[in-house]
């Protein structure tokens, strides 16, 4: 494995929500919907077996004016659809029960959600690489793939590597590595910071588990949410905000190669096009913490201004299709020897073991390894 930082989990996974999602969002039928349920499963059940710290806390996804109770009942058809475990809906005083300072008129409850502490857990599959007799190579990063007669020669920070296939999944940067390989350039990864708040110890206790609005159906982001951490932080955010930098944990980055590979894209523009006033209230809330703390109060109206204190970032990498399309589901692709993820976001951390034995499938098949031991 060839690693371009000098350990696991520096990106997306280690800068995340850490919630262990139950499969409730994905449209049923998608890769998410299937891989999400599956994940989550496997995923307590790894971090049960290697000793990981997590907690099935549970979650409620509150609407709290009559315009969302259809976009609530969607949610509820997609979940049951995608067998999430014990989801139900709630009204106003279930979810008083459940989150004593959440307010709202119908919900749902999905006790299968969970927490996690996701370095921990890619921690460990390196650990699992090295005890079957791999190598974790970091400070790799790979800077060049070339396909030969029987072989991919990949070059990169510590040298070259000869592989007869190899799996990319280089998340931000996982457009430029498939490029690398020959693949088409479409999907572009367009980077989205998530920045996060943190309530103040003294006032934790506004919040149990796990609070979630009911989202807009038509991004594919779930909104400003109230997420308890596996360290005890309650975390709100995180927003979303297209950013200059693939690597933007500080706002102001600006890397030039990403901005232009950004600003080059014909998607953008029609993304820009299309979305530029939710693109407007993002830059609201990113900049102002008050516009974030309102977003979460909407659903929790205690919650004020003096109760947070900045947190992290995570950025987001997004596909962007060449027409503008925020691609929601997740993509595979293949290249000459070589199988490319593409798109992974939210909830890939966990669906992470079901996508990694679905990648090791095609592998088997697109590489003619099937019958080898
Ligand atoms: C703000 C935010 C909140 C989220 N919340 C959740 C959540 O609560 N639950 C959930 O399930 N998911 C969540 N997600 C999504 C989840 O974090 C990602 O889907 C998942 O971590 C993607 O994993 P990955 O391995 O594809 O990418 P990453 O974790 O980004 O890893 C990519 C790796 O590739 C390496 N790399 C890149 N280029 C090269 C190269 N050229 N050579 C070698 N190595 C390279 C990088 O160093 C990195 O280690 C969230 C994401 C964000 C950003």
């Amino acid at each position: 494995m060839l690693e371009r930082e000098s350990t696991v989990g520096t990106h997306q996974t280690g800068h995340n929500s850490g919630v262990i999602h139950a499969g409730v969002y994905y449209e049923p039928g998608s890769l998410k919907a299937r891989l999400c349920v599956e994940g989550a499963r496997e995923l307590y059940e790894y971090c049960q077996a290697r000793g990981i710290a997590n907690e099935a806390c549970g979650k409620v996804i509150v609407a709290t004016d009559a315009s969302e109770l259809s976009r609530l009942e969607e949610l509820e058809r997609r979940g049951k659809a995608n067998g999430v475990p014990g989801l139900r809906r709630i009204d106003g005083a279930g979810i008083e029960e459940l989150e004593p300072h959440a307010r709202g008129i119908a919900g749902l409850h999905s006790p299968g959600t969970g927490i996690v502490d996701f370095v921990a857990v890619a921690g460990a599959l390196a650990q699992d690489v090295v005890e079957a007799g791999g190598v974790v190579a970091s400070g790799s990063g790979v800077t060049g793939v070339q396909v030969k007669a029987r072989a991919l020669l990949l070059t990169h920070a510590s040298g070259a590597t000869e592989a007869g296939h190899a799996i990319f999944c280089a998340g931000a940067w996982s457009d430029r590595v498939a490029v690398m390989a020959g693949a088409d350039p479409d999907p572009r990864i367009v980077p989205f910071r998530g920045a996060y708040l943190r309530l103040v110890p003294e006032r934790r206790q506004l919040v149990r588990s796990l609070i979630y609005p009911v989202p807009d159906p038509s991004l594919p982001f779930l909104g400003v949410h109230l997420t308890k951490h596996i360290d005890g932080d309650v975390l709100i955010g995180p927003t979303a905000l297209l950013v200059a930098a693939r690597d933007a944990y500080r706002l102001g980055k600006v890397r030039g190669e990403d901005v232009l590979d950004t600003l080059a894209w014909p998607g953008s523009w029609r993304m820009f096009r299309h979305w530029w006033r939710t693109g407007l209230s993002e830059l609201r809330h990113a900049t102002l913490r008050s516009a974030c703390v309102r977003a979460a109060a909407r659903y929790v109206p205690e919650l004020g201004v003096d109760d947070v204190e900045p947190a992290f970032a995570g950025v987001r990498a997004q596909a962007l299709t060449r027409d503008g399309q925020l691609v929601d589901d997740f993509v595979f692709s293949a290249t000459e020897r070589a199988l490319h993820v593409r798109n992974a976001p939210s909830p890939a951390a966990t669906s992470s073991l079901a996508i990694g034995r679905y990648v090791a499938k095609e592998a088997e098949r697109g590489f003619g390894l099937e019958g080898l031991p």
